[in-house]
């Protein structure tokens, strides 16, 4: 029998397999696409924040962001000597219009709660802080400028994680699991992704297709942070010289992930130009899509004990903060698995029995 198998090497299992080794558990994990063609996780935007509404989210991203600073030495191996996730700490800018206002002001009571260490202006005083941004219709806006919010590369920090939960004796095997009893351990870890339904029918995550674009701008304003305007839900960053935007518009149920390539003409061009003046000339380059792990209960993440089976946990339904909240939630169910409870952030309202009993706790925050 093996201790611990984890199904799904994404960045959900491949930080639960890491936190999990350094307590000593011997560790599986099964994938069945080692190149991670379709995961969900290299497709992000790579974004990390801790601009939520709901308390655990803002404590999630706190540490996320305290967990990659560090990766220099606690993800340090003999094959990967200076393990970087390529952090760029701009910082992220929410824009509300008068309908999120109300909603917004009583996020910042949780912000403030959580020490997020987060800022709020007048849509009037947007100018005064981001002089390239038109600030028509905008009623409040959140930001930070102290190099705790931004992003990193997805696929680098998961070769940190991957590399290190390796060398700390976590084994990661090709295959397919195509049931839950077909496993034989004493625990067992479903980190299925998007794809948790095929393993656990009861839970309402299901993928969620998104597009995002890569534009190209005569102009370019390095410093800007990833910015999401909460009037069209369109939301974007620079990446090198060029940026990325993503479209507001998904689709569940598709069947490919060829980007909805309407959308930036129709939809998100527009909303750029009108935000930022300067986006007026603006060349596509490329894009691509992606599946969101959508909890279609709430937008919140389902972690824990499976109450159905005695040996079962499971983390999914991040909802498009599933890159970010990867350390916590690695650190949670390890903790979770070896004392039986959590000891740092208290993530039980992300519960399963939550979610089997549809107690919604909605997350409005979702880029
Ligand atoms: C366009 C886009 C932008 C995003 N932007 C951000 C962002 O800025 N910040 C952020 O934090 N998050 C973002 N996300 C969300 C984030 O990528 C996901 O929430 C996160 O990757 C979920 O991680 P995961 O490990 O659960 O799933 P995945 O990364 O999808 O990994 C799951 C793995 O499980 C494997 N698997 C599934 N079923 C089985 C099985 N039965 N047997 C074996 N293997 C199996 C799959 O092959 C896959 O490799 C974004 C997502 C998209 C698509």
């Amino acid at each position: 029998m093996d201790d611990v198998v984890v199904i799904g090497g994404g960045i959900i299992g491949t930080s639960t397999a890491y936190f999990l080794a350094k307590e000593g558990r011997k560790v599986k994990v099964i994938e069945r696409d080692p190149t991670y063609k379709n995961a969900s996780f290299p497709l992000s935007l790579g974004g990390f924040r801790r601009q939520f509404f709901q308390k655990e989210n803002i404590l999630l991203g706190k540490f996320a962001r305290e967990f990659i600073l560090n990766i220099s030495e606690t993800l340090k191996t003999k094959k990967n000597p200076s393990p970087t996730a390529s952090m760029v700490a701009n910082g992220y800018l929410l824009m509300f219009g008068p309908e999120h206002a109300e909603e917004q002001y009583k996020a910042l009571e949780n912000h403030k709660a959580c020490d997020a260490g987060t800022k709020n202006i007048k849509g009037t005083e947007l100018t005064k802080y981001f002089p390239y941004i038109n600030s028509d219709g905008i009623e409040t806006a959140t930001f930070t400028d102290n190099k705790t919010e931004g992003w990193i590369d997805p696929f680098m920090f998961h070769a940190a994680l991957k590399s290190k939960a390796i060398e700390l004796g976590a084994e990661f095997i090709k295959g397919e699991v195509k049931s839950l009893n077909e496993i034989n351990a004493k625990t067992i870890v479903s980190a299925a992704g998007c794809w948790t339904k095929e393993l656990l029918k009861d839970i309402p995550v299901v993928p969620q297709k998104h597009t995002v674009f890569r534009v190209k701008c005569p102009k370019h304003i390095p410093e800007m942070p990833l910015t999401g305007d909460l009037t069209t839900g369109v939301y974007w960053r620079p990446e090198g010289k060029e940026y990325l935007a993503g479209s507001p518009i998904s689709v569940f149920d598709a069947n490919d992930l060829e980007p909805a390539w309407n959308d930036f003409e129709e939809l998100v061009w527009p909303a750029l130009a009108k935000r930022i003046p300067a986006f007026e000339e603006l060349k596509l380059t490329g894009g691509w899509a992606g599946y969101y792990d959508c909890n279609k209960l709430d937008n919140n993440a389902v972690v824990g004990k499976h109450p159905k089976y005695k040996n079962v946990y499971m983390a999914s339904g991040f909802t498009g903060r599933g890159l970010m909240q990867a350390p916590g939630i690695g650190r949670a169910l390890t903790e979770l698995i070896t004392t039986g409870s959590y000891q740092s952030i208290d993530i039980s309202a992300f519960s399963v029995e939550r979610v089997l009993n549809s107690e919604v706790r909605h997350e409005p925050y979702v880029l």
